[in-house]
């Protein structure tokens, strides 16, 4: 077979792509994947260009989940390939303990720029999860170098997801990802989050003002040992992507003020343009106290994550060294040149091509391409905020029921789409579509195309009494 990796190789690894596969089934352990379903339908990739990545067969997909939520300006974009040689020209890693380096220092300065006001120092780390722990444990730690130890609890909102470290899993609340785990997990407190979709008034002003009523009585009993509260801003992604009402953001902000509880948002996923602002707290100028990034940071490239932070919360830790108010954590890749250099080339492309209007502009585009589906039978609910889309599978529009759990509808379909050339990923029968920013239009009907055909095919499949 004259294609992909015998090709591009060179020879090198002297496997044909049947050879990969067989290794790929017999070493890898892949994340969030019952082994099983890849060992029936494996797939390996092998290189990307725009928004289309290639597998080893040579066959084409449209990215339709962004790479998991990641990518950006599509793939092998060339300022970032550039900027990435031009940093191995210096130097590829150096530590940030105790010393800080180039790409690093003049990428914090960028963040802080960029960030919503008082947010003021930038520390990093390498993922998404690491960016939220660090933020617990720092709202944690501010308190206890206060003199207020007893403020030591964490609230969060139900459905919510933060990563899947042990502390962050403490502070998410999805069932499926984390209920096995509950007694390793810390207790956190949970909230309703203003879900709108199956609440009986299905009105998002009413859903709203109860969630932030709840919100309240539980700060009201006991904020005296909340130290923070985490929050995805304006939609949640892995719990099913959950738009929240509008208002109920600047509400919690409120709240957090009141009852002197530090407010983390977590924009791992909604920053860097994602919901038509640079970040998703922008929408409803809200100031978080300690804010997270990471998936597009780099522009989906390499591993880069921060946490930002008020000067507050910095004053809180700064002293001298007998005084034990250090922030004792870090990371070996931490501050990473390589991922620095790339994420501020990043942020050059994010300027020059005005893509945060570009993606506004792009979401009122998408938001008329998938009203369409609203039309199909099974289509219960199309939440979407931005470039970020989440399309509920139910057995019944009218009850909303969902459909058999053994079904997999949500899993089949999206297998569907990958045969039709497109990858995506479902969150039980939730459908996520999360195209990169530079998508064309042309690209985005494509996408929605396949979109529909793997829905009609996964909802009318006759699944049979024995499935059932
Ligand atoms: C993906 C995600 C994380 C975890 O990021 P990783 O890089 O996968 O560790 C945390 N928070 C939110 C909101 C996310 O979407």
């Amino acid at each position: 077979m004259e294609i992909g990796i015998l090709k591009r190789s060179g020879g090198r690894w002297k496997l044909n792509p049947q050879q990969l596969l067989e290794k790929s089934k017999k070493y890898m352990w892949l994340p969030f994947t019952q082994m099983s379903d890849y060992e029936r339908d494996p797939l390996i990739i092998e290189s990307g260009e725009g928004v289309v990545v290639k597998d080893i067969y040579g066959k084409e997909y449209l990215d339709g989940n962004s790479s998991l939520w990641l990518n950006v300006h599509g793939h092998r974009k060339a300022e970032i390939d550039e900027a990435i040689r031009k940093q191995l020209e210096s130097i590829a890693h150096s530590t940030l303990l105790g010393a800080a380096n180039v790409p690093s220092v003049l990428l914090a300065e960028r963040l802080i720029n960029i960030a919503p006001e008082g947010l003021t120092r930038v520390f990093y780390s390498d993922s998404g999860a690491t960016a939220v722990e660090i933020a617990v444990k720092m709202a944690y730690q501010y308190w206890q170098n206060k003199g207020r130890s007893e403020k030591t609890k964490f609230v969060t909102l139900s459905n919510g997801y933060h990563g899947d470290t042990v502390g962050t899993m403490s502070v998410g609340s999805i069932d499926l990802y984390h209920k096995v785990y509950t007694s390793l997990l810390f207790d956190a407190l949970v909230v309703p989050f203003p879900a709108v979709y199956r609440h009986p008034s299905g009105d998002a002003q009413t859903v709203c003002n109860e969630s932030l009523q709840s919100l309240r009585e539980l700060f009201e009993k006991r904020h005296s040992e909340i130290a923070g509260l985490t929050l995805e801003p304006l939609i949640q992604g892995a719990g099913g992507m959950n738009t929240m009402p509008r208002g109920y953001l600047k509400g919690v902000e409120s709240l957090c003020r009141e009852f002197d509880i530090l407010l983390i948002a977590d924009e791992v996923a909604t920053g860097f343009g994602r919901t038509g602002k640079m970040f998703a707290v922008e929408h409803e100028g809200v100031r978080p106290d300690l804010m997270t990034v990471a998936k597009g940071l780099t522009g989906g490239y390499l591993p880069v994550a921060a946490t930002l932070a008020t000067e507050q919360v910095y004053d809180a830790f700064y002293g001298e060294y007998e005084e034990m108010k250090t922030f004792f954590h870090g990371h070996s890749y931490t501050g990473n040149q390589l991922g620095c250099a790339a994420a501020l080339a990043n942020l050059d492309i994010f300027e020059r091509e005005r893509l945060v209007e570009q993606a506004s502009d792009k979401a009122k585009l998408l938001s008329e391409l998938l009203h369409d589906l609203g039309e199909l039978d099974h289509v219960g609910d199309i939440r979407q905020c931005g470039l970020i889309c989440g399309i509920e599978l139910v057995q019944d529009q009218k009850t909303k029921v969902p459909f058999p759990f053994k079904w997999r509808v949500g899993y089949r379909s999206t297998l569907k789409m990958r045969e039709l050339g497109m990858l995506t990923r479902p969150l039980g029968d939730v459908i996520v579509f999360m195209p990169p920013l530079a998508a064309t239009e042309e690209q985005l009907g494509e996408m929605v195309r396949i979109l529909k055909e793997g829905i009609v095919w996964a909802t009318t499949f006759q699944y049979g009494a024995t499935t059932n």
